[in-house]
């Protein structure tokens, strides 16, 4: 499954990458295969060079334009929850940011689609990508208005978190498809799991969280602008 990692780039700080894992384990992370692609993906390419010490730390950490990649721990519930309730082969993540959730979507089999607001970060995302030759399908957008082109989805992954009266995405999900998300309620997050079965919603909800929240429209910014921090 992680054949697609150069092994010179998989070998940066190994030693360093086991203690995150270690660390995850010991909170309750259990998935073999969540384990072993998060011990295999150098997470400090997709921060600034001068945060890469950083970047194993169980915190999450700025990667300009005012966005964050999630903490390990984040990223690795996430994608435990998913690959237990629904062992999806398409999914949309809404928030590329650094790309570093989507790169471990695609390092678990999966077929990856992902949108990006901030063009900047789009365009950097995709260039680390390539740079480990992870293929995933990636556009500068709104997600809020998901892909409808590339419906429909298994499963559709929000990484910013989601005013309640955003209107759900169901059309671009296949029936027993899921919703992950994170959702604000009366100024706090959950973390919820919707479940669609093609015609009614099941919602499991799975404890409070942390993320920047999604915002409407798109920045485009040329290339030149861009700043990590
Ligand atoms: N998954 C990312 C972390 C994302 S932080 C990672 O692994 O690094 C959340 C990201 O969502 C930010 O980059 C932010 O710009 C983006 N975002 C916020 N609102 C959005 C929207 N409406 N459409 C697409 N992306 C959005």
């Amino acid at each position: 499954m992680l054949s697609h990692v150069s092994p010179e780039v998989g070998m940066i700080s190994p030693r360093t990458r086991a203690r995150m894992v270690a660390r995850l384990q010991d909170e309750g992370i259990a998935d073999e295969r969540v384990l072993a692609a998060m011990a295999q993906l150098p997470r400090h390419l997709f921060v600034a060079e001068a945060l890469s010490s950083r970047a194993y730390e169980p915190v999450s950490l700025p990667i300009g334009f005012g966005q964050t990649i999630s903490q390990p721990l984040v990223v690795a519930r996430m994608l435990e929850v998913l690959l237990q309730e629904a062992s999806p082969h398409r999914v949309l993540e809404i928030g590329t940011g650094s790309g570093y959730h989507c790169a471990l979507l695609a390092m678990l089999g999966m077929e990856v689609f992902s949108i990006e607001r901030i063009e900047a970060l789009q365009r950097r995302a995709a260039a680390t990508l390539a740079r480990l030759s992870l293929e995933v399908h990636l556009r500068h957008g709104d997600g809020a208005l998901g892909w409808p082109e590339r419906a429909p989805f298994d499963a559709i992954v929000f990484t910013a978190a989601v005013p309640c009266a955003l209107p759900p995405l169901f059309a671009q999900l296949r029936p027993g498809g899921v919703l992950l998300m994170p959702v604000v309620e009366n100024g706090r997050q959950r973390l919820r799991l919707r479940r669609w079965d093609g015609s009614r919603v099941e919602e499991q909800d799975l404890g409070p969280c942390h993320f920047v929240p999604l915002l409407a429209g798109t920045v485009s910014v040329s290339q030149e602008d861009t700043t990590w921090i």
